[in-house]
């Protein structure tokens, strides 16, 4: 007799909320993918296309490469779909507070219902990454969510402030490759301008990724890690 395996409950679902489209993966792909394979269900939200990395390029285009992208590094990653809010950079604030953007922010976490959100760091060097961070607190507390709320870091990666926030610490030894992969699925932020850049400012952006994890992981006895506060 043919026995069929039943469809795997859902565990629940994690939301990531970032201000560009690759910071995701930057900051939380290992986590992700593991979340992923144990059995959460991983949404994210990124707030712009990052048009303006790229500012000869007409924006409609620059958002259809970074959805692309994103959607491919999600499939890679193990995620259930990518939203794109499209807020333009250097003015995240203002612009959700138009055409219903935070409303529909707001139905989109109401729905999710996550158990845990991760989101960019109070004191990352971008003032987008800032910006974000401000906008998901808010909205947690305005929702009054219960999920647990941890940030990541993209810019300040060696950041040696000592914080008293709690630590959460994922072990990515088994998905540190697939968060590699993700990233490399974000060809557009690969610098072509000259071979220089190709060659060198490229591979050194990898290795940064890497030693980080790397480090983490020596840190906390294992081979890779990523390292998150908890800050609601
Ligand atoms: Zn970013």
């Amino acid at each position: 007799m043919v026995k069929f395996e039943k469809e795997p409950k859902t565990k629940g679902s994690i939301l990531v909320v970032c201000a560009h489209s690759d910071d995701q993966v930057i900051g939380a792909g290992g986590a992700m993918a593991k979340y992923a394979r144990e059995g959460f269900d991983i949404h994210t939200i990124i707030l712009s296309f990052g048009e303006s990395i790229r500012p000869y390029i007409r924006r409609e285009i620059i958002a259809k490469i970074r959805i692309k992208e994103a959607q491919r590094a999600d499939k890679i990653i193990g995620g259930k779909g990518v939203t794109f809010l499209g807020l333009k950079e250097n003015h995240f604030e203002e612009e959700i507070k138009k055409r219903g953007i935070d409303k529909n922010f707001k139905r989109i976490i109401r729905r999710l219902k996550p158990v845990k959100i991760f989101t960019h760091s109070s004191d990352d060097a971008h003032p987008d990454h800032r910006a974000t961070f401000r906008i998901v607190l808010r909205m947690y507390k305005e929702m009054r969510l219960r999920a647990d709320l941890y940030t990541f870091e993209v810019w300040n990666l060696f950041n040696i402030k000592k914080r008293n926030k709690p630590k959460l610490v994922v072990d990515i030894s088994s998905t540190f490759k697939t968060k590699m992969k993700a990233l490399k699925a974000f060809k557009s932020q690969i610098d072509l301008s000259t071979f220089y850049n190709y060659l060198v400012l490229n591979n050194f952006f990898f290795f940064i990724i890497h030693i980080k994890d790397l480090l983490n992981g020596i840190k906390h006895n294992t081979r890779y890690a990523e390292v998150f506060y908890k800050v609601g």
